[in-house]
């Protein structure tokens, strides 16, 4: 794979370098090390091409050397770029030649830092941007090294002025025509216009400089370095924040990718078992007090006999094709999930008995009806069998009352002087069993709801079961059941202790 201009684009990057190998990572961190020298070698050409007028802000012999050393870089990040293209995964060559790239960068940007000026933007971002950017792309343990060495570096370029030592520096100072004033390496950008400012002003106020010529040259040449950072950081701090999008983007599209694959059900595409329950609990928890709440299970009638009959890839696209039904049939998709083999479970929150029963005989009826195509001329038909059950708000606020009864006894179960009981028939007093419920913390909500959970799917199950006894593809009332005697409704206890009230 070759580095090219058209896979630097948002979302083909994106998309890339999460594939990409180690080596063709660090090929493109070398072509984008080489565009930025690039740019830093059109600069000395710059300089020197107009030397005869910003010749006078630069030290040209210093400029001379950092452009022959600026080519050789170019040149060896545009080979490097190719030649890792030849490295194969697990190659040692892989790691001699990351350490070669990371080690010759940050000679490089030593080199700029201690020329430029430490405190300049142009060292902030290739300090800060080139070790998020490598990070990106080459090994982490290399750039973290090699982001410390800088460090160490910015350390000593600033003690070693207080030694005596002159630090080279490309910016020069200039006074008048033909007074020089070197800057100092230890000088911030803003102190060296300060001092520039401070001596124009002095000698404009002696009267030995004419007020144009100290102001225009402070003025250009303030200008032309002022220039000179932006165009060797900003570009590179634009590249660097547009990269950390990109990330940002792989981390969403990754983070959703994951989540779908933990949520949802390979086959049907439906939400899996888990998932489902984790909505029905949330649904629960947050349940309007004034609304009933319906639950339908549902199991496909004789499918063992279709995968004996016809094969399991069959029974696998009756399961794919019921699941469409499904999907057609309800707008919120985060209510249908598969909670077995060949058992849906569809959770109808704000649904009162009747409404249930209505949908749930629509959707027997659909599955009933349709057409299972086993190649373009036959087909076959399946049935499914339901059980319903509502939960009425009357009905959940009574089994709420009697968790909390519970959960009041166990916190004061060890208390002398307070029995629970007598706790909460205090509290019921001023508030409702409602408005205690939501004054609970959400870990003890759930607690409650994922109980109430199991009681609702376990009285369905009855009804399905019951479904299936009384001959299979039809839709049977829990309620109807449990109103009849016909089915007994499990006793649930609160499933652990409960801990500290709020
Ligand atoms: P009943 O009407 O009593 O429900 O009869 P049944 O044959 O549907 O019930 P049973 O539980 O005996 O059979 C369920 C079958 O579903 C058994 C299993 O092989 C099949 N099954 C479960 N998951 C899948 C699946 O993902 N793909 C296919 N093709 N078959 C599956
Ligand atoms: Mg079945
Ligand atoms: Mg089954």
């Amino acid at each position: 794979m070759s580095v090219s201009l058209r896979q630097l684009s948002y979302n083909e990057l994106s998309r890339l370098i999460f594939k990409w190998r180690d080596a063709d990572r660090a090929s493109l961190l070398s072509f984008l090390v080489a565009l930025e020298i690039g740019m830093h070698w059109l600069w000395c050409g710059f300089v020197w091409w107009q030397r005869e007028s910003v010749g006078v802000f630069v030290n040209l012999q210093l400029l001379y050397i950092a452009w022959l050393f600026v080519s050789c870089s170019l040149l060896f990040f545009l080979w490097l770029s190719r030649h890792f293209l030849t490295i194969t995964e697990n190659d040692t060559r892989l790691n001699f030649w990351q350490i070669a790239l990371v080690s010759v960068y940050s000679l490089y940007i030593g080199f700029e830092i201690l020329i430029i000026g430490h405190s300049s933007l142009v060292s902030g971002v290739s300090l800060v941007g080139g070790a998020m950017l490598g990070m990106m792309l080459a090994r982490r343990r290399y750039i973290w090294l090699a982001f410390l060495a800088q460090i160490a570096l910015i350390v000593i370029v600033n003690i070693i002025p207080y030694m005596g030592m002159d630090l080279p520096s490309l910016r020069e100072m200039h006074l008048a025509h033909d007074g020089v004033i070197h800057s100092h390496n230890y000088q911030t950008y803003n102190e060296a216009v300060t001092i520039e400012n401070a001596i124009a002003s002095a000698i404009y106020h002696n009267g030995t400089i004419p007020l144009n010529d100290g102001h225009e040259l402070h003025r250009n040449s303030a200008l032309f370095w002022r220039s000179t950072h932006m165009y060797l950081a900003l570009p590179k701090a634009i590249f660097i924040v547009y990269v950390f999008r990109i990330l940002l983007l792989i981390l969403d599209t990754s983070k959703r990718e994951i989540l779908s694959y933990a949520n949802q059900d390979e086959l049907t595409g439906l939400n899996n078992r888990r998932h489902g329950l984790g909505q029905m609990r949330e649904t629960l928890m947050n349940m309007n007090d004034q609304h009933d709440y319906s639950v339908v299970l549902f199991d496909l009638d004789w499918f063992k006999n279709i995968n004996d009959d016809y094969g399991h890839e069959v029974g696998d696209k009756v399961l794919k094709e019921v699941a469409e039904i499904l999907d057609n049939a309800f707008t919120d998709s985060q209510i249908i999930s598969r909670y077995g083999g060949e058992e849906f479970l569809i959770v109808l929150p704000e649904t009162g008995h009747y409404t249930a029963m209505t949908i749930a005989e629509q959707l027997r009826a659909d599955i009933a009806k349709h057409n299972i195509y086993i190649n373009p001329i036959h087909s076959f038909q399946v049935s499914a069998s339901f059980g319903l059950y509502t939960l009425t708000h009357g009905e959940r606020t009574r089994l709420i009352d009697e968790y909390m009864k519970i959960m009041y006894q166990q916190k004061y179960q060890d208390d002398l002087m307070h029995s629970g009981a007598k706790v909460y028939r205090q509290a019921r007093e001023t508030q409702s069993v409602n408005e205690l419920y939501q004054a609970f913390d959400e870990s003890k909500k759930m607690q409650i709801s994922s109980d109430i959970c199991q009681r609702l799917i376990s009285i369905a199950d009855k009804a399905l079961y019951k479904a299936k006894d009384r001959g299979r593809n039809q839709v049977v009332s829990a309620n109807e059941l449990l109103a009849e005697g016909k089915i007994m409704e499990v006793s649930h206890a609160p499933t652990q202790q409960w801990g500290q009230m709020p």
